[in-house]
């Protein structure tokens, strides 16, 4: 696994490494809310997490948040479990979830009662909400705060027995209302949902709030360092207070800035809108910036770490442009896929000197990266297949592929000539007749001669049909959260997205694709075996990244 590039978190945690706090152990945790799929944002915190763990020779568990039972689903947590492993991450047999500390955290809310430091409230959340202030000015106190300790024990219990309706009362901390941070103004630590839970079913009708929850279940664990993104530094206070006041474990909180990613979006939402309404199907939409939509689409796990450790770890938010993450996946690629020939929109070509009937296999390399992948044999006859878009009967000046009366390179095969071009009764360009130069097998001319391009192709007896999925930005705002006036984030969705070719003409080595298998299409990009759509015999590719490196433009033009 790679080792973490160095960051400020990094370099906090190893000062309290070399300064034997917590014993000089390290216990981070990756804390979802099963409420969603993970997204490329999550890979970040969880390579953070685990990085960081491993680095120190630490661990690193998996917690579900889930003190919310009307959002969270069994979906969402099994989801999650096969993100997190197939991202490569392990967390042992250190698989936790916050309902597990319901009874603790019930028990601590008693207790903080008995201290005079919560209280049954009767607002309702309308109220609440009016009672807290503002930035500028502070809140008013509840009329309910200075209830005595035996009614508030009382009204607790009753609380949890379910007598009360939802929203009738809540429990809240006893802090501050004039406080400057509007999180200590005495925030909710329980509210009443007649509700059952995915876990706890129906034990519990009152569930604690996020807030209340989250830092007594990292001191549970012993959580070392509790990292977490730029908009709990806020809550931090909070978090330190209810630590302090029951006098527990008291984990280090570190903030950072969130990945924000062009051309998408990264909030669960906005996502679960996406799913919801149709404009992508399913959270594994490989246009979908979760990890399940990146895992069909092909991306690697290696890829996605690498982009991870790269983008680093900052307080300041910024917008990681997509072209990056796309590079790391062809560098991974180019390292590991074979490379194959697929004519993706085919036009027939048909070999004049060649004897029709005849069939010769011809040596290519299976990957130029891995001089230990070898080669493989692809058959010649004279009806092939190549790319429509490598032909073209008045041809600019810049273009130098296939035109009437010139030569090219068939990869691996022969020179070929057009000779002429055959349409149909609408004019439309349905085969090209050419001749081959039996001198030129495997590539070269004897007497020297150049060509200025070199074309993919398939036999078209020998090649299997396929249907091929092309994908562009589900986006096409560079940052589609920041959204104009009167507008929503799904009008800047790409209306051209998806493109799905039918009928694409594949060498016959890829009849033996299995699900979820990697390959360079040559000139085209790389493509993945389709883990929903295909069938045995019938494969459905799915295009990873084309061949372009644009990050590597970009990159250019800023120097
Ligand atoms: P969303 O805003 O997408 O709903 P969330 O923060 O509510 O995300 P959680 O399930 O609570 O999602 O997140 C689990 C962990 O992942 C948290 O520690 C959170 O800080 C982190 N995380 C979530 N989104 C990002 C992101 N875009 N970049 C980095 N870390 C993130
Ligand atoms: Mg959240």
């Amino acid at each position: 696994m790679e080792v973490q590039v160095s960051n400020f978190i990094r370099n906090i945690v190893a000062e309290d490494v070399a300064a034997g706090k917590h014993g000089g152990k390290v216990i981070t945790r990756f804390p979802p809310e099963p409420n969603g799929y993970l997204h490329i944002g999550h890979a970040k915190s969880i390579c953070l997490n685990f990085g960081l763990a491993a680095e120190f020779g630490g661990h690193c568990n998996l917690r579900f948040d889930d003190t919310n039972p009307t959002k969270e689903e069994q979906e969402y947590v099994d989801s999650i479990i096969e993100d997190v492993r197939w991202l490569g991450f392990d967390w042992g047999d250190r698989l936790y979830y916050a309902s597990d500390y319901f009874d603790k955290l019930y028990e601590w809310a008693v207790q903080l009662i008995k201290m005079g430091k919560a209280y049954v409230c009767d607002l309702s959340a309308e109220e609440i909400r009016e009672y807290r202030g503002t930035l500028t000015e502070p809140g008013k106190e509840s009329p309910y705060r200075n209830r005595s300790v035996e009614e508030n024990l009382d009204l607790f219990e009753r609380m949890r027995k379910g007598e009360f309706p939802d929203g009738s009362k809540t429990l809240r901390a006893k802090i501050d209302m004039a406080s400057g941070n509007i999180n200590m103004r005495d925030p909710v630590m329980y509210r009443i949902k007649h509700e059952d839970h995915h876990r706890t079913g129906n034990k519990w009708c009152i569930y604690p709030m996020y807030d209340y929850a989250h830092g007594q279940s990292d001191s549970i664990e012993g959580v070392t360092h509790s990292i977490c993104t730029m908009e709990y530094e806020d809550h931090r206070p909070l978090y330190d207070w209810f630590l302090d006041q029951l006098g527990i474990h008291h984990p280090r909180q570190i903030e950072f800035a969130r990945l924000n990613l062009s051309h998408t979006v990264l909030s669960k939402r906005r996502l679960l809108k996406l799913v919801n309404e149709g404009y992508v199907k399913g959270w594994n939409d490989p246009r979908m910036p979760t990890l399940a939509g990146m895992r069909r689409r092909g991306y690697t796990p290696d890829a996605i770490r690498n982009f991870c450790n790269r983008i680093g770890v900052a307080k300041k938010e910024s917008l990681v442009d997509m072209g990056l993450l796309e590079y790391c996946v062809r560098e991974h690629l180019n390292k590991i896929a074979p490379r194959v020939m697929a004519v993706l929109r085919p036009l027939k070509v048909v070999i004049t000197n060649y004897p029709e009937g005849q069939e010769e296999y011809l040596d290519a390399i299976n990957n130029p990266e891995d001089p230990d992948a070898g080669t493989r044999k692809v058959p010649f006859s004279n009806v092939l297949y190549i790319e429509r878009d490598d032909f073209m009967e008045t041809p600019p000046k810049q273009f130098f592929r296939l035109a009437p009366g010139r030569e090219v390179r068939l990869r691996y095969a022969y020179f070929i000539k057009c000779e002429s071009v055959v349409k149909d009764e609408n004019g439309e360009i349905v085969e090209l007749h050419c001749t081959y130069d039996p001198a030129t097998r495997g590539g070269d001319a004897p007497d020297g001669r150049k060509v200025k391009a070199t074309l993919h192709w398939v036999s078209a007896e020998h090649a299997i049909e396929a249907e091929v999925r092309l994908y562009d930005y589900l986006f096409v705002k560079e940052d589609p959260n920041d959204v104009e006036e009167g507008k929503e984030f799904t009008d800047y969705i790409n209306p051209k997205s998806l493109e799905v070719l039918k009928s694409c003409r594949l060498e016959p080595s890829l009849k033996d694709a299995k699900i979820g298998d990697r390959f360079q299409f040559e000139r085209m990009g790389y493509f993945c075996v389709d883990i929903v759509d295909s069938k045995p015999g019938s494969p459905v590719f799915n295009r990873i990244v084309t061949l372009k490196d644009e990050w590597a433009k970009i990159q250019k033009g800023k120097k």
